[in-house]
């Protein structure tokens, strides 16, 4: 066996620890670049700790999902800011584009050239400058992973920039950042966590340590999903679901992803229908088309064994098997209420693109068993009923 683990060099967890950012900040720089999400609001509080430590700042708002043309305009006024220090807080959005900003400031060239499939995927050389990354949403763990995903507009796509150096200098996962989220994106975030607890576990490099990372999410994401979207003021549901979101993104850095992600990626590329829901609405028929292809013909069959052991995490009963697992994500997301992706303009005719694209990626390598075109146009049409 040989496997190797990286993650953020510091990562502090808990209520209220987001007062520990401004302190933190001023051992490393004095010119931060500090990227928000569409509210600034949310960031207020840091903005004002940072002045009080004497930090000079230059916010920068996101107010989608990144693409390189709003990473190429993040990067010019941090140029111009003569940055020393990024800062990042707010969801997946948010902290992947800090990443970008943080490589790009010290390594020379092009942002495409260190683009995975559009680019030439050139690895980054030097260290970026340091990154405190801040999660406002519980979902995608993107402040422990290694990778940024970028939309590429011309391509109609996601991809990935992807290097150790991404990992943050420091990831703060405060629950209380959490509490303003409203029940959709409450419920989209915490099914892209549990998609991805899911898909390391099963994936072709999952490995002892992301084992055991999983299954602790697992458990959270069984408790405190359902409760956490039906009262949003449970702290201890809360807490769970942020660190369900840490450990997903540990686990995925460290071992993988499948074909919810692969398919995500040309979705989330080509139509403006935001991460989780994609995740939410692709991962039970993914694993119910993995299972029966897994039961059909040779591939990993150690992950069909994994399947059943998450099935009895989510269903809590040790009698459970694989497809009971599917059952319990499908009433679990019923109960949400979620859009389908019609509802987004996605239509039947776009379906072979996507899964031509999506057989590219580097998640769909992970999932335990190669999947046919046609089983991944069954997932795309079921998935949108
Ligand atoms: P997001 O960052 O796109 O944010 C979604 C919405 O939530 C935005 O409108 C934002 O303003 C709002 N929001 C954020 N925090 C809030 C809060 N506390 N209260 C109320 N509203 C809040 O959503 P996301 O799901 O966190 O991130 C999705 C992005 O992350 C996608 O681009 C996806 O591809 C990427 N991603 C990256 C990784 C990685 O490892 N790098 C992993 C998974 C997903």
């Amino acid at each position: 066996m040989r496997f190797e683990f990286a993650t953020a060099t510091r990562i502090i967890f808990g209520p209220g620890t987001i007062q520990e950012a401004a302190p933190l900040a001023a051992q490393m720089g004095r010119r931060a670049f500090v990227v928000t999400g569409r509210t600034i609001e949310r960031a207020e509080m840091l903005l004002g700790e940072l002045r009080k430590h004497k930090i000079d700042f230059v916010p920068f708002n996101v107010t989608g999902e990144p693409t390189t043309i709003l990473v190429k305009e993040a990067l010019e006024q941090a140029r111009q800011a003569k940055t020393d220090l990024v800062l990042g807080i707010g969801g997946g959005s948010v902290l992947d584009t800090g990443k970008v900003v943080a490589a790009m400031l010290t390594n020379s060239g092009q942002l495409e050239d260190y683009l995975e499939v559009v680019g030439q995927g050139k690895p980054l050389t030097r260290n970026p400058v340091p990154y405190i990354a801040i999660p406002t949403t519980a979902g995608t763990g993107a402040e422990v992973t290694r990778n940024a995903v970028i939309g590429v507009p011309e391509y109609g796509g996601k991809v990935s920039m992807r290097s150790p150096l991404l990992l943050p200098r420091i990831a703060i996962v405060d629950p209380e950042l959490t509490y303003s989220m409203p029940p959709f994106l409450t419920a989209t975030t915490g099914l892209d966590a549990l998609t991805q607890l899911i898909e390391a576990d099963v994936c072709n490099k999952a490995n002892p340590l992301t084992d055991g990372i999983c299954r602790e999410g697992l458990v959270r994401v069984a408790r405190s999903l359902r409760q956490v979207y039906e009262d949003g003021s449970n702290e201890a549901a809360r807490e769970d679901m942020a660190l369900a979101s840490l450990f997903s993104g540990l686990a995925l850095a460290n071992a993988g992803l499948g074909a919810v992600h692969g398919l995500a990626g040309p979705l989330g590329g080509i139509f403006n229908i935001p991460h989780g829901l994609i995740c939410a609405r692709l991962l039970p028929y993914v694993m119910q088309v993995n299972i029966q292809a897994l039961q059909s013909r040779a591939g990993n069959k150690q992950a069909l064994a994994r399947y059943e052991q998450v099935a009895q995490l989510l269903t809590g009963k040790t009698s459970a098997g694989a497809i009971d697992g599917v059952k319990w994500i499908q009433e679990l997301c019923s109960g949400f209420k979620l859009p389908s992706l019609s509802q987004f303009k996605l239509k039947e005719a776009d379906f072979p693109a996507i899964v031509a694209r999506s057989q590219k990626s580097s998640s769909m390598k992970g999932n335990p068993i190669a999947l046919t075109d046609d089983e991944l146009m069954d997932i795309l049409k079921k998935a949108d009923k």
